[in-house]
């Protein structure tokens, strides 16, 4: 079958596809689960995800080689951050294989919308893990749905390796023993509205710095930060309890270093002495990498570079890293996934 789509123009936008995997789960078991074609759920009013956010979810992609195959990208990593998640949510576990058989299954059924090689779109995967039934008071769940759907996306941030500007907030995130480390909703409520003044005036997205003292970066809102040191070319990146674990992230420090031979460190990166850094970006299953053109803080705008360019190392490693995920590069070992069509 072929589908009517302009892969090229695609955004980051909802589409209701033909199938979705569904899991439901009832007293301390999974009791049925297969492809689904309607797009609704019908839940309780007292589901605890509608009134005390109990749910998390994933992100992650699966790509078209030059061959016509499909792959996925670490799904394991996935599986296994959204086991944390859930248990931080007191949630039961997916189980790994069945998390990424659930992907699987879900991306096979709508093989068609797995945008071509070419395009450099992709077709982006969510699965959802939310508690519902007739509650009211506040506590866990007995009832759990989980559900995979999928979707065609271009790059979440437009304009491919174009620079985009951020801004800082003043607003957290997450606080600093709370939630920020698992991928759960509730972060994302509590950043839409700094989302939404930095979108407003013409940034692409909010920068976070750690709840504690407000000196260091985090993370942006949906993706994480690099700097590459000024003269030692070393990439560097936060660490803090509170920044959600990108599995982007890990797979560029390992690439970073055993490919491009750099020095990697996780470590403070403060936002007044963003000069150490001659290049940055973001890096996320949605945002790939996105070089950081500038950071502006406190009403004082500080840009890397020109501002307009890429740097090398950045280049250098978002061809490492999607020369890995659409096939042309080899990957390190266990990182690619094939999904096999019927
Ligand atoms: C999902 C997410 C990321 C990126 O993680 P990846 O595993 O690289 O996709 C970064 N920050 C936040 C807040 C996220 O929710």
């Amino acid at each position: 079958m072929t589908v009517d789509i302009d892969w090229k123009n695609l955004g980051f936008s909802y589409m209701n596809l033909p199938y979705r995997w569904r899991a439901y789960y009832k007293d301390g078991e999974w009791y049925k689960q297969g492809l689904e074609t309607d797009n609704q759920l019908h839940i309780s009013e007292g589901s605890p995800a509608l009134h005390y956010g109990q749910q998390a979810f994933e992100g992650m992609k699966a790509y078209r080689t030059k061959e016509g195959k499909v792959q996925l990208f670490r799904p394991d990593q996935n599986a296994k951050r959204f086991q944390v998640s859930a248990e931080r949510m007191m949630m039961p576990k997916v189980p790994v294989e069945d998390f990424v058989h659930a992907v699987k299954e879900a991306v096979k059924a709508n093989i068609d919308y797995v945008p071509p090689y070419e395009s450099g779109a992709t077709l982006y995967i969510r699965p959802l893990l939310i508690g519902v039934g007739d509650n009211i008071g506040v506590h866990p769940a007995t009832e759990y749905i989980f559900t995979v759907f999928v979707m065609p996306v271009g790059p979440y941030f437009k304009g491919g390796l174009a620079p985009q500007h951020f801004v800082t907030s003043e607003y957290d995130r997450a606080a600093p023993m709370g939630t920020g480390g698992v991928k759960v909703g509730g972060n994302y409520a509590s950043s839409l509205q700094p989302g939404a003044s930095a979108h407003d005036e013409d940034y692409a997205d909010v920068i976070y710095l750690d709840p504690k003292t407000h000196t260091k970066i985090e993370e942006i809102g949906s993706s994480n930060f690099y700097g590459i040191e000024r003269g030692t070319h070393k990439f560097v990146t936060p660490k803090s309890p509170s920044i959600l674990p990108s599995i982007t992230k890990f797979s560029l420090l390992h690439l970073a270093e055993e490919r491009l031979g750099l020095e990697v460190e996780q470590g403070d990166c403060y936002i007044d002495d963003l000069d150490r850094f001659e290049e940055a970006g973001a890096m996320g299953t949605a945002a790939i990498i996105t070089p950081i053109g500038s950071i502006t803080h406190k009403g004082h705008r500080h840009n890397f570079g020109t501002g307009q360019e890429v740097g090398e190392i950045t280049e250098k490693l978002y061809h490492e890293l999607l020369g890995i995920q659409f096939g042309d590069i080899e990957a390190p070992e266990g990182w690619i996934v094939p999904v096999e069509a019927d």
